[in-house]
């Protein structure tokens, strides 16, 4: 176990990083944030920073040195840059977590081994798979870039009719074609494991995207209750599968006929956990610390309902009116340029207090 005062290594410097450092000082630990990026949102909230590239094997060895643990806050990381650091630090999670997590088809290939239900899919390595692929999944399908996709980057839909040409020039291969999936609703489910193989779940959530990017989560997930904990033993079961410490989010379709279908996992903190910040005596962020640092897990029962709201590009010019409003707790990330899409703050309203 790690006590407080210890530092924990945190590769990235996004708004999860800075939000893993919040919760890391309430608790008395320091963190030392590796990212290429000068003043990055992580960095701004801790006094240990290291500003090199991933790939920088000097860098990457003095960080290890001046760290406790390693813990991550995105996964499309060098996995030998995380091997490196493994070689004289503990590492949660494992590099081996990241290389299934950063790679559609090593997940999927991952979840089904383990009989975790998932869409109908194949993997298209080159243009000449892609036609025999389409026939045996049938349109619309939705083809996805295996590596480097994120917030719906690297997708392209096929239509009944739509160019398949298209599609392909679109979406940097390898790529992943699954089935369409006319869902009810998506939801995801965070949960944390320690190295004990503790786990401790929040409650589902439903998730709603705007061209691929999540814009809205509402806690809990409007959903029946027996499904609610099918999901989290779910996200429970792909934890343990991976063998991970830390936080898993898992991100999954509610099917018309009430079926779960696991969609994407991160193995991270995840933009649908923010709402615990504020409606939970324990939030995503505390309970990775937690589970880093050995210490017990916590409750992640929730205190109130919630509905968080990201403040994407100019969106976050709203913050006086926000700031004015009973019961809404606003969240900056202190990035400094406003660009379409960027998502540079959020807002959690309590709705109705538990
Ligand atoms: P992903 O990057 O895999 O999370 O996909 C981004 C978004 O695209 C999801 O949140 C869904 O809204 C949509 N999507 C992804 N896969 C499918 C699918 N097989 N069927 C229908 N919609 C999908």
């Amino acid at each position: 176990m790690l006590a407080p005062g210890a530092v924990i290594g945190i590769v990235g410097g996004g708004q999860l990083g800075r939000m893993i450092a919040l919760a890391a000082a309430r608790l008395g630990y320091r963190c030392h944030v590796l990212a290429p990026e000068r003043d990055s949102p992580a960095a701004q909230v801790t006094d240990l920073a290291t500003v090199a590239a991933y790939d920088d094997e000097a860098a990457l060895d003095r960080f290890a040195a001046a760290v406790d643990v390693v813990t991550m806050e995105f996964e499309n990381l060098p996995v030998e840059a995380l091997a490196r650091l493994a070689r004289t630090r503990p590492v949660h999670p494992l590099p081996a977590v990241l290389a299934i997590c950063q790679d559609r088809r090593e997940e999927k290939a991952f979840l089904a081994r383990l009989g975790a239900p998932i869409a109908p899919y194949a993997i298209v390595e080159d243009a000449q798979s892609l036609e025999p692929a389409l026939a045996a999944l049938g349109r619309p399908a939705i083809l996805k870039s295996a590596r480097f996709g994120y917030d719906g980057k690297g997708q392209a839909r096929i239509a009944a009719g739509g160019s398949v040409a298209k599609a392909w020039a679109t979406t940097p291969a390898p790529c992943v074609l699954e089935g369409w999936i006319d869902f009810e609703r998506e939801i995801s489910v965070i949960t944390a494991r320690g190295p004990d193989g503790a786990s401790a779940s929040y409650v589902p959530v439903e998730n709603r995207h705007r061209d691929g990017i999540l814009v809205q989560t509402i806690a809990p997930a409007p959903i029946p209750a027996d499904l609610a904990r099918q999901a989290q033993a779910l996200a429970e079961r792909i934890a343990a599968g991976l063998d991970l410490v830390g936080l898993l989010a898992v991100e999954m379709f509610v099917t018309r006929d009430r079926r779960l279908l696991v969609n994407e996992l991160a193995p991270r903190p995840h933009n649908s956990g923010h709402w615990t910040i504020d409606a939970c005596a324990v939030s995503q962020f505390e309970q990775l610390v937690r589970a880093v640092c050995g210490l017990p897990l916590g409750d992640p029962g929730r205190f109130a309902d919630a509905v968080m709201d990201n403040l994407l590009g100019n969106e976050v010019e709203r913050w006086p009116a926000i700031l004015a409003e009973p019961g809404a707790r606003l969240h900056l990330y202190g990035k400094g340029e406003i660009r379409p899409g960027r998502k540079l703050g959020h807002v959690t309203r309590i709705i109705r207090n538990g």
